[in-house]
């Protein structure tokens, strides 16, 4: 029989209610003829709730116990989901990680899937089983730990079972029914896409559309998982939701598919550093020791030996960028004049394969950020995204001047 990978997040198994509802179009699919596996998330609040329990134990706390406690909240969600099922004369069992196993390496809190034998559960469905629950977002480390994929790691754990049992499609149920051209909340004008490419969605999820965990995407595209991200909570029939796929099952789309933006951005300045090789790595070697994500890096033609450094990083990791340089010029690896911290700054982007073979396309962001007198700090482009900073008050203007100029409202 086809295999179909379902997927419920936080909100749609919140109450029992709501796991009556998912396991109701879970039995639909298993009428349409599909073995499904359904992959669940803990109840929504819940793993926030065990990461403060740990917390409160104290700042050192043993990740393998962490571990332990935070992946709990799921084995809660797959028992109750495999019940609901059988009192609907499905025939359902739970698995734990272990239990399957989902094979992961040992890197407590963000563990990477190894592998998943698809023996166990596939002996089940040979003997009548029709839905696996599966806890998302845990799995067994080679030393027999319970482990985490780090959080929102439930989508990765639905998406890698796809591609281990070669499902027809990975669905993810979620309180939006889509993926948008931007956030709804910023503009009214955002529309629901149809479609999307995997390259487009990876850029959206890594600027900060929080619908998919990066890791997801990136695995979906590896290996040409079919993703579907729908609402559980409309009504099953007008439920299409969007489909995330390769770039050829896409026919038309729009040069920018969206816009994205990230709030909490600083842009740091390390002033007047030398200007000689190995420099580059002398500042963010230090930065990525100490746990900066730096995003843009803007490095100025120097002169007289002397040159600029710009890199951008999260607001809540500037005191940690700031003391990896102070130490660094204690050590004397590296020498600046100063670090100019700006910490109201935002990241605007727009995305979309047609930027590939149209041109003009960064040029009219700017002159539609020109027109709305908002001043570019930093710029950066690849294949398919032009991020601008700016500041953080106009990132609404520009989202919606952005959203405006490139008319994301219709489809192409
Ligand atoms: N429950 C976990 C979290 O909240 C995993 C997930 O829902 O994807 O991060
Ligand atoms: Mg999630």
């Amino acid at each position: 029989m086809p295999t179909l990978v379902m997927k419920f997040g936080g909100t749609s198994v919140a109450t029992l209610d709501r796991i009556r509802r998912a396991a109701k179009r879970v039995g639909r699919e298993v009428a349409n003829g599909y073995d499904v596996i359904v992959i669940v998330s803990a109840m929504s609040g819940e793993t926030n709730k065990l990461v403060g329990f740990v917390e409160e134990t104290g700042s050192f706390y043993d990740a393998r116990e962490y571990d332990a406690v935070v992946s709990s909240g799921e084995n809660v969600t797959a028992g109750l989901m495999a019940l609901t099922l059988q009192e609907m004369d499905v025939p359902a069992r739970s698995w734990q990680g272990w239990q399957v196993p989902l094979l992961t390496t040992s890197a407590h809190a963000s563990a990477r899937i190894e592998e998943i034998p698809t023996d166990n559960i596939n002996g089940k469905f040979a003997e009548g089983m029709r839905v696996a629950v599966v806890a998302g977002f845990q799995g067994i480390s080679p030393e027999g730990r319970i482990t985490t994929l780090g959080r929102g790691g439930s989508d990765t754990t639905a998406v890698a079972f796809a591609a281990a049992f070669g499902a027809e499609r990975c669905d993810i149920y979620t309180d939006v029914d889509g993926v948008y051209t931007t956030d709804p909340r910023i503009t009214s004008k955002a529309r629901k896409l149809d479609k999307i490419s995997f390259e487009e969605m990876l850029e959206l999820a890594s600027l900060g559309a929080k619908v998919l965990q990066t890791r997801s995407v990136e695995l979906a595209m590896r290996y040409n998982v079919r993703l579907r991200v729908l609402s559980s909570f409309e009504e099953m029939s007008d439920n299409a939701g969007t489909l995330v796929c390769a770039e050829e099952d896409i026919m038309e789309s729009n040069v920018v598919a969206g816009v994205a933006y990230s709030r909490e951005e600083a842009k740091m300045t390390l002033q007047s550093v030398e200007d000689r090789p190995g420099i580059a790595a002398a500042i963010f070697g230090p930065l990525a020791e100490a746990g900066v994500n730096v995003d843009m890096i803007v490095q100025n033609i120097s002169d007289g030996g002397m040159t600029d450094m710009t890199f951008s990083c999260p607001v809540g990791e500037v005191a940690r960028a700031e003391k990896a340089m102070a130490d660094a010029k204690a050590a004397g690896d590296i020498g600046f004049a100063g670090l100019v911290a700006d910490t109201d700054v935002a990241k605007v982007s727009i995305v979309g394969i047609g930027m590939r073979s149209h041109a003009g396309v960064a040029a009219k962001m700017f002159q539609t950020l020109r027109d709305e007198g908002v001043n570019i700090k930093v710029i950066t482009t690849s294949e398919i995204k032009v991020s601008v900073l700016i500041d953080r008050k106009y990132m609404e203007l520009a989202v919606q001047a952005l959203h405006d100029a490139f008319g994301l409202e219709k489809a192409a």
